[in-house]
C-alpha cells in the first residue's frame, strides 16, 4: 500500500467555478443573514470553501417556490419533461471531468470512481427521459357490466429529498430524475460534507430548461432543524430520504403528522457468501467489487463475507493479495484507488469496530490500522476468523474492511445472512443452478448479486426490506414513486 498526496492543477479552477448559494425558485441567492459553513476536503482535512447555511425560513422558502411551480409542472407534456431530463444527461456527459473532479474534492473518492458515478448519475436522467413518456393507465368495464373503471395516474405532489454523502450526484438523480419525469417539483437537501456536486447539478438542469421552482436546492449544517418545519408543513407531500437507517426511522415519524407518501433507501449489512462450488477468481473479483466500490462507504458494500470452510483459506489469501496492492491516497491522483474516509468521526468508528473484532479473536491478515496522511486514511483490511458476536457483524462497518467467517451448512449459513435487522442486498457465488435459485430466494434482501458483485443499474429496482427501507428508486418502478393512482367511476353507460 503507498500514500499518494499529489496535487491535480484545475483543483482550485473546479472549485471556484461550482456554485455555492441556495437555489431557491430558479434564482441563486444567499442564506438568510448570509450565513454559511465551510466544505471539507477528507483527503487533506483542509477547507475547501464555503456554501449557504440555510435557515429553517430559507427551506420553507424553497418550499413555497417548489409549491407555486407544482400545477403548472404537472401540466408540462411528458414529451417536454422527458427532453430536458435528456438535455441534462448530455450536459453532464459533456462535462464529466469538471464534475468528477469537484466530486473527488469533497467526497474524497478516486477519480476514476467519481467518474464511474458521474456516468452513472446522468444514466438516471437518460432513464427517466424515456420513463417520462411512458405513464399509462387503465381502462375497464365494471364486473356488472353496468359501468366503467378510468385509472389514471398523476403527480404526487411537491416532493421533499434527502441524500447522503456518499454517492453525492446519484444518490440525488435517482431521485429529481423520477420526480421530474412524473410531474413533481422538489426541494433537495444535500448532505452537508457533499453540498457542490448537488448545486453544480441544479446550475446543470436550469441551463437545460428547466422552469424556476421545479428543483430547489437548499444547502445546510443542521439539516434536522432545517428539514422538520418542511415536514411537518402540509404543502409537501412526499418525502424521499437516503441514508441511514436512525434518520430515516425519525423521519418516518414526522412524515406521519402530515401522512407524507415516504420513500426510503436506508443502511445496510450485506452477506458475501460464497460457496465451495464457487468459481473462486469470480469471487474475489466480486468481492473487491462489493467490497470496495467507494472505499467501502456504500449502503450496498459487503459487510459480512461467510466462506465455506474447504474454500475458506484460499479465499483469504487471495483477497488479501488483492487489497494490500491497493493504492491509497488523495483521489486526486490517477494511480490512486482507494481514497480517505468521509471524516475524522467515521475514521473513529473503523478503528474501533476492528480493535473489538480483534479483541474477540479475529485474526488481521492485511492492514487493520489507519494510515499515515493528513486525511481519514484507513488501510484496506481483511480480517479473518472474525466471531458472530463481533460489533461489525451487526453494523455497517462503512469502511475497506473485509471481515470473515467460515460455514460449512447451507442452512446455518442462510440463518447467519438474514440475522440482520437490515435487508439492503446479498450476494451470493456458486456453480450450482438448483443451490443459487434456493439461496437467492431464502435470503431477506430486496436484492441479491447472484455471482456478480455490483447490483446498482438505473434500469433495474433498486432498494431494500426489513430495516433498509421502503419503495425501489430506478427500474420501471421508481417513477411510482413519485406518482398516485385516480379512479375515476364512470357511471351512465
Ligand atoms: P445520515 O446521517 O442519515 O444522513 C443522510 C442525510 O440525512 C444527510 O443529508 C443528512 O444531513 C440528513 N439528515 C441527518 N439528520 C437529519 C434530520 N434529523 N432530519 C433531516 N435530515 C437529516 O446518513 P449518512 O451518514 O449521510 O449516509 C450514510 C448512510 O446512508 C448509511 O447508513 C448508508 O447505508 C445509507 N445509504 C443508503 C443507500 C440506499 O440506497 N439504501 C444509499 C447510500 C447510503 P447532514 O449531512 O447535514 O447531517
Amino acid at each position: 500500500m503507498t500514500i499518494s498526496v499529489h496535487q491535480h492543477p484545475r483543483e482550485a479552477t473546479v472549485v471556484d467555478a461550482a456554485p455555492k448559494q441556495l437555489f431557491i425558485g430558479g434564482a441563486w441567492r444567499p442564506a438568510t443573514g448570509e450565513r454559511s459553513y465551510e466544505v471539507e476536503d477528507p483527503s487533506t482535512g483542509r477547507a475547501l470553501c464555503s456554501v449557504a447555511d440555510a435557515s429553517p425560513d430559507d427551506g420553507l422558502a424553497a418550499l413555497a417556490a417548489a409549491s407555486e411551480a407544482q400545477e403548472s409542472w404537472a401540466k408540462h407534456p411528458p414529451r417536454e419533461r422527458g427532453e430536458i431530463l435528456r438535455r441534462a444527461y448530455e450536459l453532464i456527459m459533456s462535462r464529466h471531468e469538471d464534475l468528477a473532479l469537484l466530486m473527488t474534492l469533497e467526497m474524497g473518492k478516486p477519480l476514476t470512481e467519481s467518474r464511474g458515478e458521474i456516468t452513472y448519475a446522468a444514466e438516471f436522467f437518460r432513464w427517466f427521459a424515456e420513463e417520462a413518456v411512458r405513464i399509462g393507465g387503465d381502462y375497464a368495464v365494471a364486473p356488472n357490466g353496468s359501468g366503467r373503471f378510468l385509472v389514471m395516474r398523476q403527480p404526487v405532489g411537491p416532493a421533499l429529498l434527502i441524500t447522503p454523502w456518499n454517492f453525492p450526484m446519484a444518490m440525488g438523480t435517482r431521485k429529481i430524475g423520477p420526480a421530474i419525469a412524473a410531474g413533481c417539483t422538489s426541494v433537495i437537501k444535500p448532505a452537508h460534507q457533499t453540498p457542490l456536486s448537488m448545486l453544480a447539478l441544479a446550475g446543470i438542469l436550469q441551463e437545460a430548461g428547466l422552469p424556476d421552482g421545479v428543483l430547489n436546492v437548499v444547502t445546510s449544517r443542521s439539516a434536522g432543524r432545517l428539514m422538520e418545519p418542511m415536514i411537518r408543513d402540509g404543502r409537501a407531500r412526499k418525502l424521499s430520504f437516503t441514508g441511514s437507517t436512525a434518520v430515516g426511522r425519525k423521519l418516518i415519524e414526522q412524515s406521519a403528522e402530515q401522512v407524507l407518501r415516504v420513500s426510503m433507501e436506508l443502511g445496510g449489512n450485506a452477506p458475501f457468501l460464497v460457496f465451495a462450488d464457487a468459481d473462486l477468481d469470480a469471487a474475489v473479483e466480486g468481492a473487491m467489487l462489493a467490497k470496495m466500490r467507494n472505499g467501502g462507504e456504500a449502503c450496498t458494500a459487503a459487510n459480512r463475507f461467510y466462506v465455506h470452510a474447504e474454500v475458506a483459506g484460499e479465499f483469504s489469501r487471495r483477497l488479501a493479495e488483492r487489497m494490500s496492492g491497493l493504492r491509497v491516497g488523495r483521489g486526486v491522483s490517477e494511480e490512486v484507488q482507494v481514497g480517505p474516509l468521509i471524516d475524522d468521526t467515521q475514521l473513529g468508528k473503523v478503528r474501533d469496530l476492528v480493535a473489538d473484532a480483534v479483541q474477540q479473536g479475529a485474526e488481521v491478515v492485511t492492514g487493520g490500522s489507519v494510515a499515515d496522511g493528513d486525511g481519514y486514511f484507513y488501510r484496506p483490511t481483511v480480517l479473518s476468523g472474525v466471531p458472530l458476536q463481533a460489533r461489525m457483524s451487526r453494523e455497517e462497518i462503512f469502511g475497506p474492511v473485509a471481515p470473515i467467517t467460515t460455514f460449512t451448512d447451507e442452512q446455518e449459513v442462510i440463518a447467519q445472512a438474514n440475522d440482520t435487522e437490515y435487508g439492503l442486498v446479498s450476494y451470493l457465488y456458486t456453480r450450482d443452478l438448483q443451490r443459487a435459485l434456493r439461496v437467492s430466494e431464502a435470503l431477506e434482501s430486496g436484492m441479491v448479486g447472484l455471482n456478480q458483485g455490483i447490483v446498482s443499474n438505473p434500469a433495474a429496482p433498486f432498494g431494500g426490506v426489513k430495516h433498509s427501507g421502503l419503495g425501489r428508486e430506478g427500474g420501471k418502478v421508481g417513477i411510482e414513486e413519485f406518482l398516485e393512482t385516480k379512479y375515476i367511476a364512470v357511471g351512465g353507460l
